[in-house]
């Protein structure tokens, strides 16, 4: 048990994930004060939005505040595409169900509460952590009415792009893909956020590349691109005065903000080598305990490896009972569990977290439809352990946890990361 040893601190917090900042961007928002183009637009703007579509290889690319913006946006544009404009008042999605990744930051389904839509969860696969198709097309078949799809890309694993765009194909659904925490990843060649109509992406704080805040709406349709342009923007008409004839957010990118994005860009790739050889390192730190690490279709997609993560074996775990805030385990020879390696990691002055938990047992969604490959689907704690649970989300949510990945933690720091973790297991 880590308790007994005495493992020295850090002297300095290893993050999960923080940013990483150079030169290049303070260029680019000193430029911007110089040229006093403090504002939501301007330069940086332009570039970062051209930049993006070059990487992602979509047409069009709209600077947000958050990708949270980019999301509630790409939903409105999705309601509005297959239900028409909503009557004053309503929302996009008044009343509709959209089908959403369960196990996922709750910033993938908010949106869909915006405009007055109803989540339906989809159950989690063992194979990439992501939405599972077979529970997809389950869903379809006890929602037919089901048009939209939000689906994330989780801690930078792409999941199973072609089965799950071919289920949507099928039923008619629009995809939107949360590649917020996927940036720079993809799946036989093509990059997350190109596979959807209408995607997202983050330039939040801890993600792979930041702004310190801000996000982007992708798509290849025009029309739509100007349409979110326009919502941003407070919904200004293109008239001598300020004209409104539809509701409007301000949402805009600042151009402050798209400077430090712009210094990031050209280092997404060193990050991205960075979190693997971080993987590749905690992979094999960790190949002699009773752990794996989370998992990826390494025939067809290249993750970004944003955030490390394992998840321990079933017959590893000692007990563990989570309630709605706070966590118990009983100690035991040969076996952990994430609270306890959360607690050892957090005693060295490192940083790990729990895995999004999912929604479904969220209070404020655990009434919505949660649909799972079979039957009911509601978790029972510890559910694992009688071996009859379908419900995989809730499952890696108990056996999984996120490890200190962040790209400026040294090998000897990420070491002794690894010997925190063997002891939990003594
Ligand atoms: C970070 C994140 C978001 C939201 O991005 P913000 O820029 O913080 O609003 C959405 N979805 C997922 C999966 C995320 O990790």
């Amino acid at each position: 048990m880590f308790a007994n040893l005495d493992f020295q601190k850090f002297e300095e917090k290893v993050w999960l994930s923080s940013p990483t900042m150079y030169p290049d961007s303070m260029a680019y928002v000193i430029e911007a004060y110089h040229a006093n183009w403090m504002s939501t637009i301007g330069v940086n703007i332009n570039e970062v939005e051209s930049l993006v579509c070059e990487k992602v290889g979509c047409k069009h690319a709209v600077a947000l505040s958050s990708g949270t913006a980019a999301l509630h946006l790409a939903m409105k544009l999705a309601g509005e595409q297959i239900y028409g404009k909503p009557a004053v008042g309503k929302g996009a999605l008044d009343g509709r169900l959209v089908a959403a990744s369960d196990m996922t930051f709750d910033a993938t389904v908010n949106p869909i509460v915006y405009e007055g839509g109803i989540p339906v969860f989809i159950d989690t696969e063992y194979d990439t952590w992501n939405m599972d198709p077979v529970s997809l097309e389950k869903a379809f078949q006890i929602y037919p009415e089901i048009k939209v799809v939000v689906m994330a890309h989780l801690y930078g694993t792409p999941g199973k792009v072609d089965e799950l765009k071919a289920i949507c194909q099928k039923h008619g659904a629009v995809i939107i893909e949360d590649a917020a925490e996927s940036l720079g990843a993809s799946y036989k060649g093509i990059q997350t956020g190109s596979f959807g109509s209408f995607n997202a992406i983050s330039f939040n704080g801890n993600k792979i590349i930041t702004g310190s805040s801000g996000g982007m709406l992708l798509t290849d349709d025009h029309e739509a691109a100007e349409k979110a342009r326009k919502w941003s923007t407070q919904s200004r008409e293109r008239a001598n005065w300020y004209q409104h004839e539809e509701l409007g957010y301000n949402y805009r990118m600042s151009n402050v903000i798209a400077g430090v994005v712009r210094g990031q860009f050209p280092h997404l790739q060193e990050h991205i080598d960075q979190k693997k050889a971080i993987f590749l390192r905690y992979q094999e730190g960790l190949k002699d305990l009773p752990v794996k690490m989370n998992p990826y279709d390494a025939q067809n997609s290249q993750p970004n490896f944003w955030l490390s993560c394992m998840i321990i074996d079933r017959e590893a775990m000692c007990s563990q009972v989570r309630g709605e805030q706070d966590a118990l385990f009983i100690p035991e020879h040969g076996k952990s569990c994430p609270t306890e390696i959360l607690k050892a990691i957090a005693s060295i002055n490192a940083e790990g977290r729990p895995i999004w938990k999912p929604m479904h047992m969220q209070p404020i969604y655990r009434m919505n439809p949660f649909v799972v490959r079979s039957g009911s689907g509601r978790a029972r704690t510890n559910a694992y352990l009688d071996g009859g649970c379908t419900d995989v989300g809730m499952d890696i949510f108990e056996r999984g946890l996120c490890l200190p990945s962040d790209n400026k933690m040294t090998q000897e720091q990420q070491d002794r990361i690894i010997d925190v973790i063997k002891a939990c297991f003594d």
